[in-house]
């Protein structure tokens, strides 16, 4: 290329004008006046105009720029204007002469003025993360803008720009040359020179067309819509020019690096969504992964090079680190696999085609007799925590060639065995080899002709198209060998054991990794397919469909019955406070509020385990674990409440209590709280006013039941722990209500901590005062500790302690079956009596020995693991943390609750209190990427549920803070 050219675009300072000096050619050349204010630029000075009339943006160019390019610049704009379908740009205003440029003097140096009118938006560069949907969202933007320029011409698209790359290679060249940073260098080098061998045989297929060649996170604005970013308009159109049309997407997708996290299969949806908007050929999805590299490559030699001849420009400064990041995470994996995983997101990716090999690997082992080892999620071998230890596999591997004489891992299997807790990223657990243990000195031979080579600690045979790379083997012959021919024998000497590790490749230069991401599992699998065949076994495990089960489920498990997640992972495993996918990866679980002692608990299994082995019956019958369940529960209740009930859950618990308030007291009437929610059965639905849980709770009620304002000292009517008197004279008034119509109160149903909206103590004295009020009037009290009982508070075994009660009957299920359906009603004997004259109580299951010896071994964990006093130390602790959050991010409008009962209630506004509902769900979608399970709660879902097991470490209570801190750091 033109050596001047590129010299004049790359090594000019920006013109020298300032606010003062552009204000004044506004006024005279535009009849404009306003506020300045500089935007930034590598090449122009630009300014954004306030004024009465609307926003504008002056841009300054230098008089060495083709006057034909800008009139480009503006015929694009013009013709996107003009075009359905067009994503949206700034308008051209003409100056006072009717013309798109006008020249103006300052200081005596002549320059080019434009004026456009502003694109209201945000932009998406400062946002760390993006979403998915936005990511696909760029991508259907550059898609449409490509789309919509194809029927642009103009000669001022005929340009020798740096940015173009169909001159990546020229320009390269040169930007090395001023590049001082060595190894930057070499870096930089390398990349431009493996992308452009790529490159360059694919040249004479890729289509030429105006692009705009510059769609990145910096030059698109999105709108706010439901706290989310959605890309609507392009700006900048500095660098539109005739160039390759799948440049535009690689450069769209070299931008999307640096919010990626490290990930290079971040960009995909991008790539999807432009091709479903404008289709590329093979060939361009071929060239469009070294493109990118080759942006990224120049993106970097040309801000060292700028920074150099510029060193006070900060926003040059301020790219070098975003661009850097770009560059390492597009040069983080083959070319191969990402070339592969394009075509793959396009509905492209063919099966790999694997040369039919001629011999096997091992032909002394009877492949019939191979043990072989499931290390999955639900592998046989993995008990317990067995899966943690690290010398697992090779203790597993070993046993299994005990028994068997030879054992194998599976090729393509999610080891459980690989995962690790507390991770924001997925961890590599797909394994792309097959590790076998066998009899040293195993005899291994070329299951094809090749050349065998050493490489590190490994050695490969290679032949055209696949290579085969084997550990563990020793006496290997170099050099050329023939199909059959012995290459070596496995490592270690008879009797023992010996490992080989064989896995395959269809490239030479890559050096695969034993394991891959499930993100990017599909895409190795095809550049190292299985070694099934020359092994002559079955070693493939097969892969988990967990959208295929979800459809099932959704086929035939009720509608009303919602999973959590629009795309949920497929849990099948978990441990402590942790939950396993079947690809591997760990969550950590913060709203099981039904598993208190934790998951996968091998005490509490083999309890079950064994006395599912004696008998499993119903509570007819006179058995001992029943008694001393019975037994151990009025033990907890406070004095007087001595009388049990077993029944299967928390909605038929409270169904029994307002029954049992019927039957006692001879009335109908119950009061409750708005925004409650005590179960799904008729009498506890009809107690519940959860909008959350059911739209429609509020016109409803049957006329038995009598809501009262719920005691919401945060966001209700009357606010702070001062507001007991308001809230008691709401209740006040309603029973007086009732009196004066006379209507007799049965009693008084509702959570001792404020449950649905996220763990909110109620205000102080206040049952105390609704209690007298209640017991007055010849009703009962019943307190629903289903989720707030049992030690979840920490400082309280159960909730109506810290409001300094006793109530007449509670309430329990949830936590004490840790998921066992289990639940209770404990009163005193002269209330459960009361229900004889109804005739006797019976609940087939309820209380059976199963259950009954749940309800035991769980009540002896909480003890002898004191679990009680874990949720009041870790739930402490986390309560600082998150409150420490709410000091750092406005959206924190308060934390609720204690021990493990904790909310973090997220508001657009402090002093509205407006909630932030859609911010709230894509926080916890985010926190699901980054390996934790949370869910929104509260009539707004604006609230976090922190309700994790008590036996939550406080390793794991510090994971969930940091990575909500990230995630309110990065924006939603
Ligand atoms: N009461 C409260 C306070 C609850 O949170 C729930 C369940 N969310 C229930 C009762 C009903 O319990 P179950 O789902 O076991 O029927």
């Amino acid at each position: 290329m033109d050596g001047e050219a590129l010299k004049l675009r790359t090594q000019l300072a920006r013109p020298d004008v300032s606010a003062e000096e552009a204000k004044r050619v506004l006024s005279v050349e535009y009849d404009l006046s306003g506020a300045l204010t500089e935007l930034g630029s590598q090449q122009d000075r630009n300014y954004r105009v306030d004024t009465e009339d609307g926003r504008f943006v002056l841009k300054i160019c230098r008089m060495e720029y083709a006057r034909v390019e800008l009139e480009a610049q503006n015929a694009a704009l013009h013709h996107l204007g003009a075009t359905a379908g067009a994503p949206k740009v700034p308008a051209v205003i003409p100056a006072r002469n009717g013309e798109d440029i006008v020249v103006a003097i300052v200081r005596d140096v002549p320059y080019q003025f434009r004026l456009l009118t502003y694109l209201d938006g945000t932009p998406l560069t400062r946002r760390k993360h993006l979403p998915a949907q936005t990511v696909a969202e760029l991508g259907d933007l550059a898609g449409r803008l490509a789309s919509a320029l194809k029927g642009l011409d103009h000669p001022g698209l005929e340009r020798e720009l740096q940015w173009d790359l169909q001159r990546a290679g020229p320009v390269a060249l040169q930007l090395l040359q001023t590049m001082t940073d060595v190894d930057l260098r070499k870096r930089v080098a390398e990349a431009m020179v493996a992308a452009m061998r790529r490159v360059q045989p694919l040249m004479p297929e890729l289509r030429v067309q105006a692009i705009h060649q510059d769609v990145t996170d910096d030059n698109v604005v999105s709108r706010v819509e439901g706290g989310r970013l959605v890309p609507e308009g392009v700006i900048d159109f500095g660098d539109v020019l005739k160039g390759w049309l799948v440049a535009e997407l690689a450069v769209t997708c070299a931008s999307l690096l640096h919010h990626a996290d490290g990930d290079p299969f971040f960009i995909l949806p991008a790539v999807q969504a432009f091709h479903a908007a404008f289709p590329l050929t093979d060939v361009e999805l071929e060239a469009l992964w070294p493109l990118i590299v080759a942006r990224a490559g120049i993106l970097v030699a040309s801000t060292e090079q700028q920074l150099e001849i510029d060193p006070d420009n900060a926003y040059v400064r301020g790219n070098a680190a975003h661009e850097r990041e770009i560059l390492d995470v597009a040069l983080s994996v083959p070319f191969a696999l990402m070339e592969q995983a394009i075509r793959r997101t396009v509905g492209k990716g063919a099966a790999p085609t694997v040369p039919l090999t001629a011999g096997r690997l091992l032909p002394d082992i009877e492949p019939s007799r191979v043990g072989i080892v499931d290390l999955s999620l639900l592998g046989p071998h993995l008990p317990a925590d067995r899966w943690h230890y690290e010398d697992t596999e090779a203790l597993l591997l070993q046993s299994a060639a005990r028994a068997a004489g030879t054992s194998a891992t599976r090729y393509g299997e999610f080891r459980l065995t690989e995962t690790r807790l507390l991770q924001a990223r997925s961890p590599a657990t797909f394994a792309l080899h097959v590790d076998l243990c066998l009899h040293g000195q195993t005899a291994v031979h070329a299951p094809f002709a090749g050349h065998l080579g050493r490489r590190g600690d490994k050695m490969v045979l290679s032949t055209d198209g696949l290579h085969l790379h084997l550990h563990g083997i020793e006496q290997a012959a170099e050099g050329a060998i023939e199909a059959g021919a012995p290459i070596g024998v496995v490592s270690g000497d008879p009797p023992a054991l010996g490992f080989i590790r064989v896995q395959l490749s269809t490239e030479a230069e890559i050096d695969p990794p034993p394991f891959a991401t499930a993100s990017q599992a599909e895409a190795w699998r095809a550049l190292c397919p299985s070694p099934a065949q020359m092994l002559g076994f079955d070693c493939d495990a097969p892969l988990p469909a967990a959208g295929e089960l979800l459809q099932r489920r959704q086929r035939h498990f009720a509608r009303p019955q919602k999973n959590y997640y629009r795309q949920p992972p497929q849990i099948e495993r978990g441990w402590k406070e942790h939950l396993f996918d079947v690809e591997g990866r760990a969550y950590l679980d913060m709203v099981n509020n039904v598993t208190i002692v934790g998951h996968g608990h091998p005490r509490l299994s083999a309890a079950v385990g064994r006395q599912w082995s004696l008998l499993n019956t119903n509570s007819r019958f006179h058995y001992a674990s029943v008694a001393e369940f019975s037994e151990r529960l009025a033990e907890l209740a406070p004095d007087g409440l001595d009388t049990v009930f077993l029944v299967n859950s928390g909605s038929e618990a409270n169904d029994l209590a307002i029954r049992l308030a019927w039957a006692h007291s001879g009335a109908r009437h119950i009061l409750s709280l708005l925004e409650a929610y005590h179960g799904w059965t008729v009498a506890s639905d009809a107690v519940s006013t959860s909008i959350a849980d059911n739209p429609q709770a509020l016109t409803t009620r049957p006329d038995w039941v009598h809501p009262v304002v719920s005691p919401n000292t945060y966001r209700g009517p009357f606010r702070g722990e001062g507001s007991t008197v308001d809230y008691v004279r709401a209740v006040t008034e309603k029973l007086e209500e009732l009196d004066e119509n006379r209507v007799g109160l049965a009693g008084f149903i509702c959570e001792a901590v404020y449950g649905n909206a996220g763990g909110i103590p109620l205000p102080p004295g206040y049952l105390q005062a609704v209690y007298a009020m209640v017991r007055k009037r010849g009703g009962v009290c019943i307190a629903d500790e289903v989720q707030v009982g049992y030690g979840r508070l920490g400082h309280y075994f159960w909730g109506f302690e810290e409001q300094g009660v006793v109530p007449d009957i509670i309430t329990v299920a949830k936590g004490m079956g840790n998921g066992h359906p289990l639940g209770a009603v404990i009163t005193r004997r002269e209330i459960a009596e009361a229900l004889e004259k109804e005739g006797y109580f019976f609940s087939s299951s309820g209380g059976s020995p199963v259950s009954s010896v749940v309800g035991l071994t769980v009540l002896d964990i909480l003890h002898d693991e004191a679990l009680q006093e874990n949720a009041r130390t870790v739930g402490d602790h986390l309560k600082a943390r998150l409150q420490a959050l709410g000091e750092r991010f406005p959206l924190v409008g308060a934390v609720h609750g204690m021990g493990l009962y904790l909310g973090v209630e997220f508001v657009r506004d402090r002093e509205t209190l407006e909630p932030a509902t859609q911010e709230t769900a894509a926080i916890c979608n985010r926190l699901l990427e980054l390996g934790v399970i949370m869910q929104p709660t509260g009539d707004h879902l604006n609230v976090l549920k922190i309700k994790p097991p008590l036996c939550l470490s406080r390793e794991s209570a510090d994971f969930f803070a940091e990575m909500l801190g990230r995630v309110l750091e990065e924006g939603w």
